[in-house]
C-alpha cells in the first residue's frame, strides 16, 4: 500500500468547522497528517468534523490575538511540532463602502488579515525546514465583477501581498508559503443554490461551483512532498471565474 503523502506531518487549519475549512481538515487527515483546527461559533459542527477526521478541535476566535496564540501553542504542545499552517477562517460582509458599518469593516480586516499575520508569526516559532504555510485568499483579489466586494477583496489582496513578501523571508528557512484563490465554492457562505449563484455562473468558464473537497485536494498538494519548488504564488482554483 502506498504511503500516505502527509504521514508524520502535523497541521493547524483555522476555521475548520464548516465549508472549505472542513474539506481541508478532512483531506489533510485522509492523507496522513495529524490535524488540529480552530472554530468560533459552531461547536457541534466542529465536533462532527473532528470525529469524522480524527482531528483535534480548538475553540479560538480569530478576532482575538490571544486565542490564535493559544491555538498555535496548543497544537505544537499536542503534536510536538507544527509542519503545516492553513489560514482559512474568514468573514465576508458584502455591501458598498458607504453602506458597510465600520465594525463590519474592522471584522473583515481583523479576521481575514490581522489574524493571519498573528497565526503565521506564532507558528514560525514551531516550524522547521520543510514547513508549509497556505493562505486561503480569493479570486476576488484579482477580479471583483460586482459592487459590494471592495473591502473583502482588499483583505484577500493583502494575503497575496503578504504571501509574496513572506516567501522572501521564509525561503532561507526552508519554508514555503502560498496563497490559494478559490472562485465560487459551495458552502454556507456561498451556496450553489443561493440568490447570487446564477450571476456568478454568468462570469465563469465552467457552469458549476467548486467543492470544499476540491480545495482540500489543492491544499494537500501544496502541503505535500511534490510541491517543493512553489512559493510566493497566488494560485487560482476558480472554474475559470478569473479567466
Ligand atoms: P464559511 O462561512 O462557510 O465557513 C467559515 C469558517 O471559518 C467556519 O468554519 C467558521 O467557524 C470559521 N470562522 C469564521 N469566523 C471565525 C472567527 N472569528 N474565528 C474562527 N473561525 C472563524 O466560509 P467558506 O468555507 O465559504 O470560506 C472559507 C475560506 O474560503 C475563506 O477564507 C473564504 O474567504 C474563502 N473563499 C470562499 C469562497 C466561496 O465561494 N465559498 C470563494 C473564495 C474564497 P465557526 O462557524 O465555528 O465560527
Amino acid at each position: 500500500m502506498a504511503t500516505r503523502p502527509l504521514e508524520g506531518k502535523t497541521a493547524l487549519v483555522t476555521g475548520g468547522s464548516r465549508g472549505v475549512g472542513a474539506g481541508i481538515v478532512a483531506r489533510l487527515a485522509a492523507d496522513g497528517a495529524r490535524v488540529a483546527f480552530t472554530y468560533a461559533n459552531s461547536p457541534q459542527r466542529a465536533e462532527a468534523v473532528a470525529a469524522a477526521a480524527a482531528a483535534h478541535p480548538i475553540r479560538a476566535d480569530s478576532l482575538h490575538e490571544q486565542d490564535i496564540e493559544a491555538a498555535v501553542a496548543q497544537t505544537a504542545d499536542r503534536f510536538g511540532s507544527l509542519d503545516i499552517l492553513v489560514n482559512n477562517a474568514a468573514v465576508g460582509t458584502f455591501a458598498t463602502i458607504t453602506d458597510l458599518k465600520m465594525a463590519e469593516i474592522d471584522a473583515m480586516l481583523t479576521i481575514n488579515v490581522r489574524s493571519v499575520i498573528v497565526a503565521i508569526r506564532e507558528s514560525l516559532a514551531h516550524m522547521g525546514s520543510g514547513g508549509r504555510i497556505i493562505n486561503i485568499g480569493s479570486i476576488n483579489a484579482d477580479r471583483t465583477p460586482f459592487p459590494g466586494q471592495s473591502i473583502y477583496a482588499t483583505t484577500k489582496g493583502a494575503l497575496a501581498s503578504l504571501t509574496r513578501g513572506l516567501a522572501r523571508e521564509l525561503a532561507p528557512r526552508g519554508i514555503t508559503i502560498n496563497n490559494i484563490q478559490p472562485g465560487p465554492i459551495d458552502t454556507d457562505a456561498n451556496p450553489a443554490d443561493g440568490p447570487a449563484a446564477s450571476t456568478m455562473l454568468g462570469v465563469m468558464a465552467m457552469d458549476r461551483f467548486g467543492t470544499a473537497a476540491e480545495v482540500g485536494a489543492f491544499v494537500s498538494y501544496l502541503a505535500g512532498p511534490d510541491a517543493t519548488y512553489i512559493t510566493g504564488a497566488s494560485l487560482d482554483i476558480d472554474g475559470g471565474f478569473g479567466a
